[in-house]
């Protein structure tokens, strides 16, 4: 008999943005809970849960590529080995776009937790998966991950997959790593600082031929619940209130400007836009599209 298929093909979407292709790629989904959330009821999330018409919690883990004319940046490098069979799969699916990991000049990382920066490195050898590639990453981030005291205030848990990791995985970019505070990193692509899901977390804007796409990293992780509650924030979060307040201002500005967003949380390939309802907000994903 015919085998069933068990997980889906590679996962990539391709975007135009003026003279730049953004190429979302998927590293894998997470299971979470309702434990994950601050701020919000179990009944009332559920409801929000159930208004979505989904039964869990299952977020997208992304990765986006940026094509200019003579650069190849790839924003996050996904979980690595660090959470489970369901993430981890970026190296693999960049294989399927066609995607050598040596042809890669510039990795962005929103910050590093192991959901974005786990991929870099390959602990089983030490070596950096990308031979080629600047880090790029706001100065708040090796700030606060490299620091002994703030590690020391961390649980077990937020020592081995944020302090280690951060502090693993990079290892091998020490000498390539250039950190920022805000402004242009690349051509075409602005970092907006979104301080508060940890102290350097950082938006990208990419703007070409007047279209513009903002890639919000974790803006959102449970975007059924957080984009009509913006104050609901996560207990990843190093400071919960400065993550709400960058939401509320990200989500106006993103309603205000009309602007087309996407984020390593929102749902595969996640391109969407933000529009006001009532008090709160609602996404609005964008239409599939076979040709670029
Ligand atoms: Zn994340």
């Amino acid at each position: 008999m015919r085998e069933k298929p068990q997980q889906q093909i590679a996962p990539i979407y391709h975007r135009r943005i003026g003279d730049i292709v953004v190429t979302a790629v998927s590293d894998g989904t997470l299971e979470r809970t309702y434990e994950m959330m601050l701020g919000v009821p179990e009944d009332e999330a559920h409801k929000h849960l159930a208004a979505a018409c989904r039964s869990s919690f299952v977020l997208s883990v992304n990765a986006f590529l940026i094509r200019s004319r003579d650069r190849l940046a790839l924003v996050e490098t996904g979980s690595g080995a660090y959470l489970g069979p369901t993430a981890g799969h970026l190296m693999a699916n960049l294989e399927a776009a066609g995607v050598r990991p040596a042809e890669i000049d510039t990795i962005l990382l929103t910050h590093m937790h192991p959901d974005h920066s786990a991929g870099l490195t390959d602990m089983t050898t030490g070596t950096a998966n990308y031979a080629n590639a600047e880090l790029v990453v706001h100065e708040n981030e090796p700030r606060h991950w490299f620091d002994d005291t703030a590690m020391g205030r961390g649980s077990e848990r937020e020592k081995r997959l944020m302090f280690q990791q951060a502090r693993e995985q990079t290892a091998p970019y020490r000498s390539r790593m250039r950190t920022f505070t805000k402004g242009e990193v690349l051509p075409g692509v602005t970092a907006l600082p979104m301080p508060g899901h940890t102290p350097g977390h950082t938006g990208y804007l990419i703007e070409s031929g007047g279209e513009r796409l903002l890639i919000w990293g974790d803006v959102v992780h449970m975007p059924e619940v957080q984009v009509p509650r913006p104050e609901v924030s996560m207990v990843v979060d190093t400071d919960p209130a400065a993550a709400a307040a960058s939401r509320r201002r990200v989500f106006d500005m993103a309603a205000s400007e009309r602007l087309l967003v996407t984020g390593m949380h929102l749902h595969f390939p996640g391109f969407a836009h933000v529009v006001r309802e009532g008090a709160g907000h609602r996404l609005v994903s964008e239409a599939w599209r076979q040709t670029l």
